[in-house]
């Protein structure tokens, strides 16, 4: 999924740790929703303890009038005296010590008027108007009246009670009048803290509201409410929650019926109030959650950048060496996965970089070589066109001559002369035959026993000849041992060297050839007081077409001779090497491996001393 939204790495750590946290959240208002309920049902039960209570204590007391009525009823019927306030007074007075808070007790007399109070006020009033004087009179034995409008405009109940003597008549009507509202004095202190307690009276009007908040109008009706009305008809109400008309705000509540007197008392409590303290937890508890997923975030946004920002430098600089802007090792840091990445990368820098620079060595060599072969081939051009001009001019002139009449036998030094260019052409191809072959691998040596000394003479003898104003020097001891060699290709090597070193020394000085046995090999060397060669430049005259800086251009040379030497040497198992210094000439030696010891030659001839 995140890869189909191409999420980066940072987002996909911040929604993963989102991830985990949502179930959190859920779980907590999951949690807490069930505390409420839980909570509210507790709640419900005390209260519904509470409700009966009350209910108990109200009816207790509406009881109590009535049994106290009952008994003064009795009391006065059996009366033979006038009932009248001289009569029934004290009686009532002591009733009213008795119930210090209800607002009077009174006597009627069968004609509808105050005979007798407790206190002696208002005796005379006419109270005919009031229902319950018209039920008592009419035959009710007991009256509980909750709407009686009093003097004061307020609104009284009446607790009152027939008196009927045995004997049948009727005397009239002893009755106890209080303000609803004192009925809560029933309650000093015992009500709990955001609780209200109501009492209705049968028409569901409010009698009394007491406990927390504004004390409501006593005008407003209950009846609507469904617990009220199951308490009026007797039944035991209670829900978790109902909007209160007494304030407009949700409440729990119970409600129960007041004995069988038709009243019902109903206890409520806000459902904020009851609710307020798991709301505070459940805050704290969002307020937690809330922080801690800021703090995942957090640590989700650090980790993501500590990830990611290697990963993304790495591929900058990826990209940088991939351009070829840069070549410098990436730094290894962070991670161990990011490290690894690093060092991977750098790894395959530095191949990349070898096989980069093998490359260019191998197309700088493979141009050298093409630049080699083009001086070669305009060099041996011109090595080739040499002999061949001069053959070609000794031929004009041998031509003319024989033209001109001249005897053939007066023609030998100038054949001779065309001989000699013919020889030299021979070896210059020769040469270039075995350079041939060198390369092919085709280049084989057949060695043989030779007896150095003489094959060293012979081919200073051939030099002479062809040098006579040269001065070769020979130098070679008593005895030499046998050798294992090919005796023309050690020639051939021995001539090269000397023709060398004729070649490049001033014609005034001489050319040594010496040989020694130096430990278990022969040493043949080809000394010279030429221009010698650059320290610098002697490893490489053993290369093919190599010719040293210092050497005069004017003389000839493929540069070839060294490197066909160096092969043949080679190949007899040998060593081909120079000692040379600038200005003090060179000498090549010739280092070969002595056969066995005792296979020395001894040679007739003094040690030789030969100078030509
Ligand atoms: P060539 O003589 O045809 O140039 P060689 O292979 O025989 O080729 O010699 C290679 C180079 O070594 C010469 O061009 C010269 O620069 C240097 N060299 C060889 N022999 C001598 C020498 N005796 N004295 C000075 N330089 C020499």
């Amino acid at each position: 999924m995140f890869d189909r939204l191409r999420l980066g790495m940072a987002s996909r750590l911040l929604l993963a740790f989102a991830a985990l946290i949502l179930p959190l959240a859920a779980f907590a208002a999951w949690s807490y929703q069930q505390s409420l309920e839980e909570r509210r049902e507790n709640v419900l039960q005390d209260q519904l303890q509470l409700t009966r209570t009350a209910g108990a204590v109200i009816s207790g007391q509406l009881r109590d009038f009535d049994t106290t009525l009952l008994a003064s009823a009795h009391g006065l019927a059996a009366q033979s005296r006038v009932l009248d306030q001289s009569s029934v007074g004290p009686m009532l007075e002591a009733l009213a010590q008795r119930y210090a808070w209800v607002q009077s007790i009174f006597f009627i007399g069968p004609d509808g008027t105050i005979e007798a109070t407790a206190t002696g006020e208002s005796v005379g009033t006419d109270l005919t108007a009031h229902p319950y004087v018209r039920a008592l009179a009419g035959g009710a034995d007991f009256v509980l009246a909750d709407s009686t409008a009093a003097e004061d405009g307020r609104q009284l109940v009446v607790v009152a009670r027939a008196v009927r003597p045995v004997d049948g008549g009727y005397r009239g009507i002893i009755a106890i009048a209080f303000y609803p509202e004192r009925l809560s004095e029933l309650f000093p202190g015992t009500l709990p803290e955001q609780t209200r307690l109501v009492v209705v009276d049968r028409g569901g009007t409010l009698l009394v509201s007491s406990g927390t908040g504004a004390r409501p109008a006593s005008t407003i009706g209950l009846a609507d409410v469904p617990i009220v009305r199951t308490a009026l008809a007797g039944g035991v109400g209670s829900t978790t929650e109902f909007l209160s008309p007494l304030d407009g705000e949700y409440h729990l509540g119970a409600a129960v019926p007041v004995g069988d007197y038709g009243w019902a008392v109903m206890t409520t409590r806000s459902s904020d109030s009851v609710e307020a303290p798991l709301n505070d937890r459940f805050r704290r508890d969002l307020l937690v959650l809330g922080l801690v997923m800021l703090a995942a975030l957090l640590l989700g946004w650090v980790l993501s950048r500590a990830l990611v920002l290697p990963l993304a430098r790495l591929a900058r600089r990826a990209h940088a060496f991939g351009r070829g802007e840069s070549t410098e090792p990436i730094e290894v840091g962070g991670p161990p996965e990011v490290r690894a990445l690093a060092e991977a990368l750098n790894t395959m820098s530095r191949e990349v970089q070898a096989r980069f620079n093998e490359r260019e060595a191998a197309l700088e060599e493979a141009k050298l070589a093409l630049d080699v072969r083009d001086q070669f081939v305009s060099v041996a051009a011109h090595e080739l066109r040499t002999p061949l001009t001069a053959l070609k001019g000794h031929v004009q002139i041998a031509r003319r001559r024989l033209a001109g009449g001249v005897a053939a036998t007066d023609l030998e030094p100038l054949l001779r002369r065309a001989e000699t260019q013919v020889d030299r052409l021979t070896g210059l191809v020769s040469d270039l035959l075995d350079v041939a072959r060198i390369s092919s691998g085709g280049f084989v040596i057949e060695p043989e026993p030779v007896a150095p000394a003489p094959l060293i003479r012979r081919v200073a003898e051939i030099e002479q000849a062809l040098a006579p104003g040269r001065r070769i020097e020979l130098d070679l001891p008593q005895r030499l041992p046998v050798i294992d060699a090919d005796p023309p290709r050690l020639e051939q090597v021995l001539i090269n060297l000397v023709e060398n070193a004729l070649k490049y020394s001033p014609p005034d000085k001489p050319v040594r050839i010496a040989a020694e046995v130096v430990e278990d090999r022969l040493e043949i060397v080809v000394q010279d007081q030429g221009p010698g060669i650059p320290a610098e430049e002697q490893e490489y005259i053993f290369e093919r077409f190599h010719r040293a800086s210092n050497v005069d251009r004017n003389i000839s040379g493929l540069g070839l001779g060294l490197y066909i030497s160096w092969e043949i040497v080679q190949a007899h198992g040998g060593d081909l090497t120079v000692d040379s210094e600038p200005g003090q000439g060179s000498a090549f030696c010739i280092a070969l491996p002595i056969e066995a010891v005792e296979a020395e030659e001894e040679h007739d001839e003094d040690p030789v001393r030969m100078e030509s």
